[in-house]
């Protein structure tokens, strides 16, 4: 038996059963949109009827190289009858002619990137017959030139420009401004002149044989598939290219037949705040292409209200079972002929950050769906987003003042933010990617293929569409401000430039825009990033912690950071880094004195005066994290990084020095050459710690057994400020750190001089503090040799970085900028091992530690930190190796909050 390889939209069970029983199965199986267009004719949506030729035909026809299936065209034949019995209309007749669309749709849905072909059928025949039984003479052949115009483009790659040529010339003839106003006559002249165009072009005629034109538009879907947009959006958005696309052919039903006829979209909830309200454009006497085209003005769907109540009723109730039977907001389209809607169209509706998190917590409490739904529904990169730049309040009133603010359209996408303008995608690409400048793609609308130049751009604005425009759905999916619809906007493509009232902007020219209130500014407006205080998200991120089992800490230097990190959820300090104190104007000079001195006296003197400072620093610290751990990692870098740089030495002892020889007073000669004799100690002084390798010299636990002092005076201020604090009433849970540990040796010597002094401390202070001892894990010999260093720590922390590094063998700074891109582009490296934890070497090394340190410290509390802390991949992985927790950036805290319960969520379903 040869396989089915199309089913009736009345056939889903069957498409069920093939799927194995699976609803993601059928959605695959059928793709999406047909998927769901069988779906809402089970439920008893009103469905124009049709049928979907299956991706595997698509697959099946891709790799045979351009042929048909067996049999598939022959059962497309059988289900355009059960069609044509349905609907009382026969394909191809003179009487009553059936009319359909062919329309792509893949498992995952991809706005626009593929093609439709309406009004298929048409020819000079049935449009004769069809203007004698509507009596719509200019209907018909509106409906006729627009087969032509999309067959051309679509099926035959012809230039859209050549069409929207012959169409000017008509409304010129004609004295008319918009297509609406113009005749059947004239629409009968476009057809003819289409026509005539299209042999030209093509070297034949238009098929006039509509079983031709059916064949030939399912063969052009299924060429969609690899055309170069399709292929560019799929890369984007990460979907694979082996899916294929469904067919769907359908009865046209038509919005065009008068003004008791419409054509819209919608969402059945705000794609942008989440408010529970439907949203939409809709169009009177049109056909589906014109709203998403932003050709013409839309009207806001609540008109609809006004102009069709009980149509709106009807879509309102619609609107409403399907949110109940999807359990998720949905993007509908539908289309009203002669006073009766049509559903053509449900999906999964694209939304903002904001509107994810309103959406899923809205849905949880109503008990559509559950918590741990709700947490699923929004991604880590979604909840990232509320860290985004914003416009300061005060920026935004200064360019009010100042006349800079240009205009107001729709604000569909949120966020802010600021670019030179570029006209075309491809120059905002090229801008971008090979300049590296900052650039807002301005547009009149945007097509499928602008969403390249779309990507690169920091944000997008156009003068035309609405909220289910092309520009507003691209921008939402992949969180790009986004403002449409400024229709001050006076766009002059041929001048490359814009006008706004007497504004003129030239291409180049510096524009901010924001996608939270629709506001377009000229100029470079200031940034800032907000306080993630919006009460949904906190609501969200609260159930997420219900569910996560990892901990998430923060990384944090400064108390005001650790005062950040807790506000954002964060159970613990899990890396503060002591160098960075040590870099600041009025400590610098002690701790190059420090460096410079070959005296220990000295030395202690040096190291005396710092101490005050550390003390504040980590008392400001504890306070902020009362109650909380605190891990404090002793000095890492290379001394060399506290002096000045070689080169400058260099320079500044040559001007010094010809300063010399043209002097001639007597104290100024003193005083320069007093100068170079500092300068040339140092100079001596940095030659001496110069290295080969300072990533893999004297550095780390190695600089704290090289200058002993070093450790003392560090963990005498830490122990210092943890019992003024503790006698503040501070509950204070120190952890001290050495890095770069690679034998249990260095951490035998380092915990012997640390307990020696902190019990100095204590004793004096009269205080006993509960502190712990500990070492990171970054090089791959203290992983392999976890058990005999656990008997000596009571924690470990991953330092990816470093371990990455020298698992590796390569130095982060240098290799990013070279071949490691070169690397990722080839597919050698299928992520960057910086960004995202090598799962398979790295990850490897991390397990073995944590396993081995385990075995002799059941307890033992091991967490990462650095960069990679704050990673979604890295954090399901932290999570598979057991860790206790991960410590990262306070701004990615709410990012790993719900990463971590994700990772929970997802355990024992395999994606
Ligand atoms: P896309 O995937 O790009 O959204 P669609 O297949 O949804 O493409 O088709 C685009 C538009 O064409 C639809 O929004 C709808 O308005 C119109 N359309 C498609 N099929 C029909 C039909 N059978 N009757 C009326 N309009 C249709
Ligand atoms: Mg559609
Ligand atoms: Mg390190």
């Amino acid at each position: 038996m040869t396989k089915k390889w199309v089913y009736t939209f009345s056939e889903v069970d069957k498409a069920e059963e093939y799927g194995g029983g699976e609803w993601e199965g059928v959605r695959g199986f059928l793709g999406g949109k047909g998927a769901n267009l069988a779906e809402m004719t089970r439920i008893g949506i009103p469905v124009p009827p049709g049928f979907t030729v299956t991706t595997e035909a698509c697959n099946a026809y891709l790799e045979a190289g351009g042929t048909f299936p067996e049999e598939m065209w022959e059962q497309e034949k059988d289900a355009l009858e059960k069609v044509e019995r349905e609907t009382g209309k026969k394909f191809g007749d003179t009487k009553n002619p059936l009319l359909v669309s062919c329309r792509s749709g893949a498992k995952f849905s991809m706005p626009g990137m593929m093609d439709t072909v309406l009004n298929i059928g048409l020819n000079d025949k049935t449009a004769k017959a069809i203007a004698k039984l509507t009596g719509d003479e200019r209907f018909v052949y509106d409906a006729y030139r627009r087969l032509v115009q999309m067959f051309g483009s679509v099926v035959m790659d012809m230039p859209g420009e050549v069409f929207e040529e012959v169409l000017t010339k008509a409304r010129d003839k004609a004295g008319v401004e918009t297509d609406t106003e113009l005749k059947a006559e004239d629409w009968k002249a476009v057809t003819d002149e289409f026509k005539s165009i299209f042999k030209r072009y093509t070297n034949k005629d238009f098929p006039t044989d509509p079983y031709e034109q059916l064949k030939m538009a399912t063969e052009a879907v299924f060429k969609s598939w690899n055309g170069k947009r399709a292929i560019d959006y799929r890369n984007a958005a990460k979907i694979s290219h082996n899916l294929g696309t469904a067919v769907n052919i359908q009865t046209m039903v038509f919005g065009n037949m008068g003004d008791d006829c419409a054509t819209g979209v919608a969402l059945t909830r705000n794609g942008t705040t989440g408010e529970n309200q439907i949203e939409g454009d809709y169009l009177i006497n049109a056909q589906g292409e014109d709203v998403v085209a932003g050709i013409r003005l839309t009207e806001d769907l609540r008109k609809l209200k006004e102009e069709m109540p009980s149509i709106y009723d009807e879509f309102e109730q619609i609107s409403h079972r399907l949110e109940k039977h999807y359990r998720d907001m949905q993007d509908v389209e539908f289309t009203v002929e002669k006073g009766k809607l049509w559903m053509l169209q449900t999906r999964d509706g694209k939304r903002t950050a904001q509107s994810a998190v309103r959406i899923a917590i809205e849905m949880a409490e109503d008990g559509l769906i559950t918590r741990e739904e709700a947490v699923m529904r929004v991604t880590p990169e979604q909840v990232d987003f509320f860290l985004h730049p914003q416009f300061d309040r005060k920026t935004t009133e200064a360019a009010k003042d100042t006349g800079n603010l240009l205009a107001t359209g729709l604000n569909v996408s949120p966020g802010a933010a600021f670019g030179v303008v570029a006209f075309d995608a491809d120059l905002a690409e090229a801008w971008a990617k090979k300049e590296g400048k900052q650039v807002i793609m301005v547009r009149p609308e945007t097509k499928p293929d602008d969403v390249h130049g779309m990507l690169a751009a920091q944000g997008i604005l156009t003068s035309r569409g609405g909220r289910t425009s092309h520009a507003a759905l691209v921008a939402r999916q992949f969180g790009k401000p986004a403002v449409v619809g400024v229709s001050e906007l006076d766009i002059d493509m041929g001048r490359r430039q814009m006008k706004v009232k007497d504004v003129v902007i030239k291409e180049g020219d510096w524009i901010s825009i924001d996608g939270t209130s629709g506001e377009v500014y000229a100029g470079k407006l200031e940034t800032v990033v907000p306080d993630i205080k919006d009460p949904l998200l906190l609501k969200l991120l609260t159930w997420a912690d219900e569910f996560r089992r990892l901990g998430v800490w923060a990384n944090a230097d400064y108390p005001s950071d650790a005062q950040r990190a807790r506000d954002y959820g964060a159970e613990g300090i899990g890396l503060c880094r002591t160098e960075h104190m040590f870099f600041e104007a009025e400590r610098l000079p002690f701790v190059q004195k420090m460096i410079m001195t070959d005296s220990s006296s000295e030395q202690r003197e040096a190291l005396n005066a710092l101490l005050p400072f550390q003390r504040e620093d980590f008392a400001g610290l504890f306070r902020a994290m009362d109650g909380l751990p605190v891990i404090i990692r002793l000095i890492d870098p290379p001394l060399h990084e506290f002096l000045p740089n070689h080169v400058d030495l260099i320079r500044e002892l040559a001007d010094l020095k010809l300063r010399l020889q043209h002097c001639g007073k007597l104290e100024e000669i003193d005083e320069l050459l007093s100068q170079i004799n500092t300068k040339e100690r140092i100079l001596k002084r940095v030659e001496s710690l110069s290295e080969q390798n300072p990533m893999l010299g004297l550095r780390g636990v190695r600089l704290g057994i090289h200058i002993p002092e070093l450790t003392i005076m560090q963990v005498r201020a830490i122990f210092e400020a943890s019992c003024l604090v503790a006698k503040e009433g501070v509950d204070v849970h120190p952890e001290i750190m050495i890095p770069l540990t690679c034998h249990v040796n260095e951490l035998k010597v380092q915990r012997e001089v640390l307990e020696t002094e902190a019990k100095k401390v204590m004793e004096k202070q009269g205080i006993e503090i509960d502190y712990k001892f500990g070492t990171m894990i970054e090089i791959p010999r203290a992983a392999l040799t976890a058990d005999e260093i656990a008997e000596y720590a009571s924690f470990f922390s991953f330092g990816t970085n470093d371990l990455t590094q020298t698992t590796f063998g390569i130095s982060r700074d240098d290799a990013e900028a070279s071949f490691l891109v070169e690397y990722m582009e080839k597919g050698i490296l299928p992520d960057n091992p910086f960004a995202t934890i090598d799962r398979n070497g790295v990850g490897e090394l991390m397990k073995i530690a944590v396993k081995k340190g385990r075995a002799i410290k059941p307890d033992l509390e091991c967490g990462i930190c650095g960069e990679h802390g704050g990673d979604p991949q890295s954090i399901l992985l932290c999570h598979e190796l057991g860790l206790t927790y991960v410590s990262c950036s306070p701004f990615r805290v709410p990012v790993a909050r719900l990463a971590a319960a994700h990772a929970v969520l997802r355990e024992g379903k395999t994606e």
